[in-house]
């Protein structure tokens, strides 16, 4: 590990910035739409708020401030993001009944972000954090590889990245010649990008709204991803803007809810239901995680929460119910030392509930695919 002795200022930064000029030829030290910096222990984030239209005259502007800034003595990362503070609410042809689980009418809003190399993209995602949405990816990519599928992690859960952990991978991913893209890396045959990768795990994360979008649609769109039949987005938790831009923006195939028992009946996990039917993202299913409790030296089942709970509700949300996963000690203590439990005990009942949800989600998958394609091109008005 480097140290840095200089001490960096945000002074300094801005200073650099001197150097690059925007599409219109001004510095950007000056320019308004330099939004933010932030400097935190060598670690160095701005954002640019930008026209999207503009985007592609920026993406230069990005890349000169981002080597600028990491040619300072005492950066140990950079990151510059482009983001654009939408003018008005989204356009989402949101509903006016609820629906019943069917395809909406109309024709879907083109969603943006296009990641080349990839087939599917699926988010995972949860109402609120520490429900085990991070520990059901993980364990979810790996039984889709099982499925003979070839799968990507994109840990999008930049306020507190796991998949390091989870994965026991930790170094920072290479970059092509041209500096412009990354290359994912692999763990148990699986393709992984996380900022995690990128900085610091302990680094406190300082990200406005707009910043978040731009980091995840940068790890979708700048990385080497490929050819994937699926890519598994760990989202990051909760149904707040940053959630549902990433809904809107990135077309998604279809979204899985994690939810504990507890919660799934509360607000929490409808609110995730009711976010991604708002901008006609397929709701591949729930996921029960916690469900009960496996008692680690008998084996015996204890259901503390009572049972059928979860399927009953999603039930009652017209969503397909993916199957439950048990509370077990060895799910979290594999977990906490970077091996699914997939990995650590494959022939295990734990590992048979993460497969069955797996082989769930991939048959919601192929059907939300094939509607997909079904659904008419032109909508004559
Ligand atoms: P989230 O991503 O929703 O914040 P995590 O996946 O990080 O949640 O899980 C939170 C904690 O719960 C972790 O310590 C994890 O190991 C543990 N955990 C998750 N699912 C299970 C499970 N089914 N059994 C035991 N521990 C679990």
């Amino acid at each position: 590990m480097m140290s840095h002795t200089a001490e960096l200022s945000e002074d300094t930064v801005r200073s650099t910035l001197a150097k690059v000029r925007t599409p219109e030829g001004v510095a950007l030290s000056v320019s308004p739409a330099l939004a933010g910096v932030v400097v935190t222990s060598g670690k160095v984030y701005l954002s640019i708020n930008i026209d999207p239209a503009q985007a592609r005259a920026w993406e230069d502007v990005r890349i000169a401030a981002e080597n600028a800034v990491k040619a300072l003595p005492g950066v140990a990362s950079a990151l510059v993001t482009l983001t654009a503070e939408r003018k008005q609410a989204p356009a989402a042809p949101a509903p006016a009944a609820h629906n019943h689980g069917h395809a909406h009418g109309g024709a879907p809003a083109p969603r943006g972000i296009a990641v080349p190399g990839v087939a599917s993209i699926i988010a995972v995602a949860s109402g609120k954090g520490g429900v085990g949405k991070s520990t059901t990816s993980i364990n979810l990519a790996i039984a889709l590889r099982d499925l003979g599928l070839k799968v990507g992690l994109l840990d999008a859960d930049i306020y507190g990245p796991s998949v390091p952990r989870l994965t026991g991978v930790a170094q920072k991913p290479e970059t092509t010649p041209d500096g412009k893209t990354m290359l994912p890396l692999e763990n148990f045959g699986l393709q992984l990008m996380s900022i995690g990768f990128l900085v610091e795990e302990d680094t406190p994360m300082i990200w406005r709204g707009p910043m978040v979008m731009s980091a995840i649609s940068q790890m979708l769109k700048d990385v080497k991803w490929g050819p994937l039949d699926v890519l598994v987005v760990d989202m990051p938790p909760g149904t707040g803007d940053a959630q549902l831009t990433m809904a809107q923006q990135v077309n998604l195939a279809g979204a899985v809810i994690v939810s504990t028992p507890q919660d799934l009946a509360l607000i929490d996990a409808r609110r995730g239901v009711a976010m991604f039917e708002r901008v006609n993202v397929p709701i591949l299913g729930v996921v029960e995680n916690m469900a009960y409790f496996v008692c680690p030296h008998c084996g015996g089942r204890s259901d503390i929460f009572g049972h059928g709970g979860a399927h009953a509700e999603a039930d009652k949300l017209g969503v397909p119910f993916l199957g439950e996963i048990p509370l077990h000690m060895r799910i979290r203590e594999m977990s906490d030392a970077g091996l699914p439990i997939l990995v650590s005990d494959p022939d295990s009942p734990q590992a048979d509930a993460y497969r069955h949800v797996a082989t769930g989600v991939k048959a919601a998958l192929d059907k939300a695919t094939a509607q997909s394609r079904q659904a008419p091109r032109i909508v004559i008005e």
